[in-house]
């Protein structure tokens, strides 16, 4: 199939959070827009499902609202040391609990409903930027568009075909996430610690449970599998042990993804428009990183709009530069200090001792415990 008659005012490849609020803002001003998804929605995603009400006030404002899909409410951080040792406090702001598969799906609802094309499963496999318009290629077809949004997420063949600088690099980091069922506080997240990782628990809709880790070890390197690495890791901490062990596992296998890169990105590769974790991942204990992806959509397609240059018969060469610029400037201001103390505070965890010893320090000290959360997390949208 080829579709090279139509030029889209804006080509947005992947669609997880960044994209799909990306899609919804162009599609209710009124542009012509296309989502290109590799996955058909619903569909599970590793995540620990935690998100900063910091984006609360603007879902609803998009016409979403997450509480009325059954998303738990969560007020209180439990972490606990790698040898068990349980510290609670208070999350000032708070989050709420909702699955990938609910929101995603919802989002995707409403895009389509302001009007917006999505493409499911297809998978974008090259972009080209010539005679001031982009040439998207999918797996079986071509489209043409004015700008186009990277929200592809952490890691794509897409990465390596831009020729981008952090896909060179190899990392160990592994993320693994389950639903489960269990007995655990309803508006708690629990942050509990292992010698290199940590995994998160917190409710999503209904009584499922997330329950996601983040290991800095590639599992396969060492052990068996993913359960040798629960049995000889995790469950060193007596807390974790104890949640695995009441759990009630609601998949055959759990969701795993290899290869999670917190290194900084180029922010706009050939002029596309990076957005999401295709512009940077936040470290995972931070608990922002969906929020950071709907924000950055929301500054980007603010940008687009204000800068009215989808507006002209013919877009200079100016006018996409003014564009990317103030994108770059606004996108640093507003993300990259979240990004560099996330990738700061996850340095002190992994190692036992120095993760007891963090955590200690960190919550005998209300005020800085309070400035390290206000660090890696932004004020309401
Ligand atoms: C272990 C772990 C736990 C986490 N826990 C949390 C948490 O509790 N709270 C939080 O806020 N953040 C968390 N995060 C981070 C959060 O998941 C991401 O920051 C967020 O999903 C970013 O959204 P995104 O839209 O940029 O990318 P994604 O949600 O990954 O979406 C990218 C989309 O692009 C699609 N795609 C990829 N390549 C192509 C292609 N070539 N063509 C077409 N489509 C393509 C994918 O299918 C996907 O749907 C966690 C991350 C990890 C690794």
């Amino acid at each position: 199939m080829s579709n090279n008659d139509t030029i889209y005012d804006v080509i947005v490849i992947g669609g997880g959070l960044a994209g799909l609020t990306s899609t919804i803002e162009l599609a209710r001003s009124g542009r012509k827009v296309l989502l290109i998804e590799k996955k058909e929605y619903p569909y599970h995603k590793v995540c620990g499902e935690y998100i900063s009400n910091e984006v609360l006030p603007y879902l609803r404002s998009l016409g979403f609202d997450p509480i009325a899909f059954g998303a738990a409410d969560i007020k209180r951080l439990r972490l606990s040391t790698p040898h068990g040792k349980n510290i609670y406090t208070n999350l000032d702001m708070g989050g709420f609990g909702i699955s990938r598969y609910t929101i995603d799906n919802e989002l995707y609802k409403l895009a389509v409903s302001k009007g917006a094309e999505v493409l499911m499963n297809t998978r974008v496999t090259d972009v080209t930027f010539a005679d001031n318009q982009f040439t998207v290629t999918t797996n079986d077809a071509t489209y043409t568009s004015k700008l186009v949004i990277g929200s592809y997420g952490k890691r794509d063949t897409l990465d390596k075909k831009l020729d981008r600088e952090f896909i060179q690099q190899h990392t160990g980091y592994t993320g693994v996430k389950y639903h489960i069922k269990i007995d655990y506080p309803h508006d708690e997240i629990g942050l509990d610690n292992f010698k290199d990782g940590y995994c998160g628990i917190s409710r999503v809709e209904g009584d499922t449970y997330n329950l996601c880790y983040l290991s800095y070890r590639a599992p396969k390197d060492e052990f068996r599998n993913i359960a040798e690495l629960e049995e000889k890791v995790l469950f060193k901490n007596p807390v974790l042990k104890d949640i695995f062990q009441r759990a009630t596992f609601l998949w055959d296998a759990p969701l795993v993804i290899t290869q999670v890169s917190f290194e900084p990105k180029q922010l706009i590769e050939n002029h596309i428009m990076m957005c999401g974790d295709a512009a940077g991942l936040i470290t995972p204990l931070c608990g922002n990183g969906m929020s950071m992806a709907i924000g950055a959509a929301k500054l980007l397609t603010g940008l687009i709009e204000e800068s009215e240059i989808l507006d002209r018969s013919n877009i200079t060469a100016t006018d996409r530069q003014q564009l990317e610029d103030c994108y770059t400037k606004l996108w640093n201001k507003q993300f990259k200090t979240r990004l560099y103390w996330g990738r700061k505070i996850q340095g002190f965890f992994g190692n036992p001792l120095l993760t007891s010893a963090f955590l200690n320090t960190v919550h005998s000290i209300p005020p800085l415990e309070r400035r390290l959360i206000g660090l890696t997390h932004g004020k309401v949208l």
